[in-house]
């Protein structure tokens, strides 16, 4: 029920309502507007010819206040629809010789009632119409910028999951270099001892020259003799 109520409540606030409102208004008017315009040709033209301008001159007229009412936003007025509308309203006060004061004070009440009515009635919409038509032109922009955040931001959550990984790849291949560079070290101190001097500490660059040394490395305590196979670098 409440759903049937909502629906209901979206379609009578919606855009295709005021449309479908503003359309019968304007078919009435075309209507009214050839029944006065005929009263005014048949005094100049032959009946066929104050038919046809009529109809031509009232669906014209009716159609410019469509238009402009649709595209008001490009003219420098918004008094345009204001301007309209009091034109319906005489058209009709007009057609229903509102303005013979031969009547009696009813008629005439009646008469002008549906005048202001009919005026107030094109005003309101045309007012409507643009409001309504402004919010749905917003809507849509703010729908397609939304969708296009959504899409920089899908892009942009695939660039981070692309630079995670190769942050993983480039810390994994990191940890490895630090283990080789752990085992170049110990390696390389091992090498740096097979050449260093127990006594003096001194390096030199092949086990031969050590060997050599140490026999009469001034530190040795057993400088001058010659060292055993277990002292002996090989
Ligand atoms: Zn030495």
């Amino acid at each position: 029920m409440n759903k049937f109520v909502t629906q209901t409540a979206d379609v009578i606030a919606s855009l295709g309502t005021v449309i479908f409102v503003l359309l019968m208004t304007i078919i009435a008017m075309i209507f009214v507007g050839h029944g006065l315009y005929y009263q005014v040709f048949i005094r100049c033209m032959l009946p066929w010819q104050a038919e046809i301008a009529s109809w031509v001159l009232s669906f014209g007229v009716e159609t410019t206040v469509l238009v402009i009412t649709c595209n008001v936003k490009y003219f420098g007025s918004r008094k345009l629809p204001l301007f309209f509308a009091i034109c319906s309203g005489f058209i009709v006060l007009f057609f229903i010789n509102a303005f013979d004061f031969s009547q009696s004070q009813l008629d005439l009440a009646i008469r002008w009632f549906m005048g202001l009515l009919v005026s107030g009635v094109n005003f309101v919409y045309s007012e409507l119409f643009v409001k309504k038509f402004n919010d749905m032109q917003f809507t849509t922009n703010l729908l397609g910028e939304l969708e296009l955040i959504k899409h920089q931001s899908s892009e942009s959550n695939q660039q981070l999951i692309s630079t995670n990984a190769e942050l993983t790849k480039a810390k994994a291949d990191i940890d490895r270099l630090v283990d080789y560079i752990a085992e170049l070290e110990t390696f390389k101190k091992k090498e740096m001892d097979k050449v260093t001097c127990k006594f003096c500490k001194t390096i030199f660059p092949t086990i031969f020259h050590l060997n050599s040394h140490m026999r009469n490395c001034d530190v040795n305590p057993r400088k001058g003799e010659k060292l055993s196979v277990f002292e002996a670098v090989v």
